[in-house]
């Protein structure tokens, strides 16, 4: 995807020291409702102005959008304010409606982007047609799926693409609504460097809470812009009320963002960083050495237990492991979820090395690690 555009060709934005930011409600409700938030939204000095018209909801009976009819006042918005518009569409015959009644930017929904047969068919309907795409994460942690959907709509002409980082649904209940999995978007940035990165803090968080948090991480990581949402009164809301800003608090938000530099450009700084990143390489080597190292213990103990016909998995000694090395990760500062993953992980290989050596003859060996994963293979 090398002639993705640039984010400044297609938005006016001159304070490339502030993230581009695109703001509104959740869902277009009435149209005093989106003409309200615009206003103040716009006096606040947001440009892009965000309302979902046909709204995906997980279960029936709840409000899914006003449809067509917002796509009028996202008119309104755009001839009164002066804003740009975005809206989200699921289908080719949303796609169609909205760049008849002049929607400036499209957005792919999580649930969308999962299902390429729609991509497809919305990609084939905007073909030949020169406006901007932004697409989300699909909800399950994919990597592939969501470049993907990007290709897709790029291999059709598309090159006004954005990324949107909304985060990932876990069955399990964690402190955000959708899981970030900040290494699936740092994933996505090194394999196409070009290609624009939002975040949408409102899904990830689901709460107001954290918006502010998780915001502020993406601008650390160079994110190039921000999609949150913003009513009027989020508390009635008809759809996200609990992770809804009013334009005033959202505007406290942004302010109290710390944007830092992109690149470096004063030379001491770099000299600075570069012997500190050096330092960090020199750390990751020594900790693959001490991995390898063990993984040779590992393997001897795999003989011993072959020889005297002993099982693989002694699960007293695994737990006594886990436990003692939390406790001394603790005293570290180091965090029992950090610890605990990282040693099932050097776990799960050291088992797999033994079982490989115990049944060398068989060939039989049970993986336990998937040979497949997102976030080590190449394209
Ligand atoms: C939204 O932006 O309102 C929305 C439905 O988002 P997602 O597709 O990320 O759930
Ligand atoms: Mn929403």
């Amino acid at each position: 995807m090398k002639d993705i555009a640039s984010l400044y060709s297609w938005i006016n934005q001159t304070d490339l020291k502030r993230p581009i930011v695109i703001a509104g409600p959740c869902s277009a409700e009435t149209s005093e409702q989106v003409m309200d938030s615009a206003i103040q939204l716009k006096s606040h000095g947001i440009q892009i102005f965000r309302a979902g018209i046909w709204k995906p909801r997980t279960r029936p009976n709840s409000f899914e959008g006003v449809g067509e009819e917002g796509l009028g006042w996202l008119q309104e918005v755009k001839q009164k304010t002066g804003m740009m518009t975005t809206t989200e569409v699921a289908n080719a015959k949303h796609a169609e409606l909205a760049l008849a009644s002049g929607v400036d930017i499209l957005w792919l929904g999580a649930r969308t982007t999962v299902n390429p047969f729609a991509v497809q068919e919305i990609a084939d309907a905007l073909k030949g047609k020169d406006v901007p795409v932004m697409v989300k994460n699909p909800m399950n942690p994919d990597l592939d799926l969501w470049i993907g959907a990007l290709e897709r709509l790029y291999n059709v002409g598309i090159t006004k693409l954005v990324a949107v980082h909304r985060g990932f649904s876990a069955y399990h209940k964690t402190k955000y609504r959708n899981e970030p999995q900040w290494q699936i978007p740092i994933e996505l940035r090194r394999r196409i460097p070009n290609l624009p990165i939002f975040c949408d803090p409102s899904h990830i968080c689901g709460t107001r809470k954290y918006l502010s948090e998780v915001s502020q991480i993406s601008m650390d990581l160079n994110y190039n812009g921000l999609i949150i949402e913003s009513h009027p009164n989020p508390q009635e809301a008809w759809s996200d009320a609990e992770q809804q800003l009013t334009p005033k608090d959202l505007s406290e938000m942004l302010n109290s963002l710390v944007i830092r530099k992109a690149k470096v450009s004063n030379k001491n700084l770099m000299d600075t960083l570069s012997e500190l990143r050096t330092m960090i390489d020199l750390c990751d080597n020594q900790l693959l050495d001490l991995i390898e190292k063990r993984m040779a213990f590992v393997e001897q103990i795999g003989q011993h237990k072959k020889k005297h016909n002993i099982a693989v998995l002694q699960n007293k000694r695994w737990s006594q492991i886990l436990q003692r090395i939390i406790r001394k990760g603790k005293a570290k500062g180091l965090s029992k979820e950090f610890i605990s993953t990282v040693f099932k992980a050097i776990h799960i290989e050291s088992i797999n090395h033994q079982t490989k050596i115990m049944n060398v003859e068989t060939g039989h060996a049970l993986s336990l690690l998937p040979k497949k994963r997102t976030l080590t293979k190449g394209k």
